[in-house]
């Protein structure tokens, strides 16, 4: 598979460090409110990469953190804690926060078909972990303390920026946020592993030190996690666009610095969801949420339909009338995986063919909208329907749209006389409506009608009868 590096700003062939297995992390949610469906875009793709490293035969092992504790509102290591802020946002204790979310966050997960990890880690359990980085990484000469916190010192580095030609005033942007810089600093790109000091005395979890009592930095969390469940080789770690920096960068100085050699491979970075008005973002307030759009009569799969159709490494406007052509898509497509007949013979030298074309888009850094085309080709081979279905079911262990179980509910939702071509135009009907496009579902009914087939909606779905 050739894969973009944002490390290398190269596609380049991907080799993990063991031949036939890879070693996968994520960067979890932070936990102070729901994942809005931007932070989900990142979690659909990066679950579509995980799906196809395992479709093409690796043994992936992946590990999220949950970010529970350390994040500060400003990724600048300024500002209060962000859990701390939720907390008082609803009146109730961190840790309850995150219990909520954490699980609101792997209910949205499930709805849009993303798998759960292998292992999925609190932050806030291995606090040991990061302490023993910390100690090294002073010993060595990495870190220092200054005004009661324990910072990594960014000037030992040869080549602090890896992933983009960030600079000093760059991180002036992280400062303005309206917070004070951080005069304990040497540098100003160094950042905090261990905080004892902070603007925001009442944060509500503290653990013993060496350097007093305190909590971790957001970064230092994942180098932890990572190297815990992973090892001191990582293939691939992936986040959104906007964790690159300083998240990412942070994490790449501590961890190599400790371990005294490379330690991660490739960087896999999904690029953002916006909206007209900018970047979708948890701290604005304003954001969408998977709830949300179930609410408006949304399938969540079309969500996830609607991200599969462009690259991860393109930035996706988000707008309901773009939504709507995804649902539009979506009916369409499960009435035509609806409508196959699955009798027949299944040719198996056809369907290699179909799977080669599905692969090879993938194959070329994870292009999902060419897959996609690879699954319209499948439906319009000159092939059995056996073997179409056959193609449809396997490239759904990629894609994750629920196709053939949605497609047999839509059908054994509109029983009716035994007519193949009718059953099939009430599934789509069916379908249509599921996703709220009823432009395409009164269409359906009127050409129905025409035919002369009047149809009955009863709970359990639609019959119909000639008249
Ligand atoms: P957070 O919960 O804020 O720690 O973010 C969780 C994940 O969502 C991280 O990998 C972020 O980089 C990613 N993310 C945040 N905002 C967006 C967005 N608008 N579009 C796509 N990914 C995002
Ligand atoms: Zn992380």
């Amino acid at each position: 598979m050739q894969i973009y590096n944002s490390a290398s700003h190269l596609k380049e062939e991907f080799v993990p460090n063991v031949s036939g297995k890879v070693n996968m992390y994520t960067c979890g949610p932070t936990v102070y409110h729901y994942a809005h469906i931007g932070n989900l875009r990142s979690y659909i793709m990066e679950d579509v990469l995980e799906k196809f490293l395992r479709y093409e035969g690796y043994d992936v092992k992946r590990v999220m953190n949950i970010t529970d504790v350390g994040h500060l509102s400003s990724d600048g290591d300024t500002g209060e804690d962000k859990m701390l802020k939720g907390a008082k946002r609803e009146h109730k204790s961190v840790m309850d926060i995150a219990r909520f979310y954490t699980d609101a966050f792997f209910d949205d997960c499930k709805k849009l078909n993303i798998k759960t990890p292998d292992v999925v880690e609190p932050a806030t359990n291995c606090i040991g972990e990061y302490i023993a980085i910390i100690e090294r990484l002073l010993d060595k000469g990495y870190a220092y303390q200054a005004g009661g916190n324990i910072y990594f010192d960014t000037s030992k580095l040869d080549k602090y920026y890896v992933f983009n030609e960030h600079d000093a005033d760059d991180l002036a942007v992280g400062v303005r946020e309206g917070v004070e810089e951080d005069d304990n600093k040497r540098n100003k790109a160094d950042f905090v592993l261990w905080f004892t000091k902070s603007k925001f005395e009442d944060q509500e979890l503290k653990w013993d030190s060496p350097w007093g009592l305190g909590y971790p930095g957001w970064h230092i969390e994942c180098s932890g996690i990572s190297m815990k469940h992973l090892g001191e080789y990582l293939d691939i770690h992936c986040g959104g666009i906007d964790n690159a920096f300083p998240h990412h960068t942070n994490e790449i100085a501590q961890s190599e610095s400790y371990l005294g050699h490379k330690w991660c491979n490739y960087w896999f970075h999904v690029h953002h969801l916006n909206t007209s008005t900018g970047k979708m973002s948890k701290s604005k307030g304003e954001f969408l949420t998977v709830s949300l759009l179930e609410e408006k009569g949304y399938d969540p799969l079309v969500y996830r339909f609607f991200c599969l159709q462009s690259h991860y490494r393109k930035s996706l406007v988000f707008s309901w009338e773009n939504l709507d052509n995804a649902a539009a898509a979506y009916s369409k497509l499960i009435s035509r995986v609806a409508a196959l007949d699955p009798q027949g013979e299944v040719d198996t030298a056809e369907l290699n063919r179909l799977k080669a074309a599905f692969i090879e888009a993938l194959d070329n850094d994870l292009n999902t909208s060419m897959a996609v085309t690879a699954l319209y080709d499948a439906l319009k081979a000159p092939c059995s329907d056996a073997t179409k279905l056959a193609a449809v079911a396997s490239f759904d262990e990629v894609l994750g749209l629920s196709l053939i179980a949605t497609a047999e509910a839509a059908r054994s939702a509109s029983a009716g006389e035994g007519d193949p071509e009718i059953d099939a135009l009430v599934a789509e009907r069916a379908a249509a409506k599921k996703a709220r496009d009823f432009a395409t579902a009164d269409r359906i009914r009127d050409e129905l009608k025409a035919r002369g087939i009047e149809l009955t909606d009863t709970p359990k779905g639609t019959t119909w009868k000639r008249v």
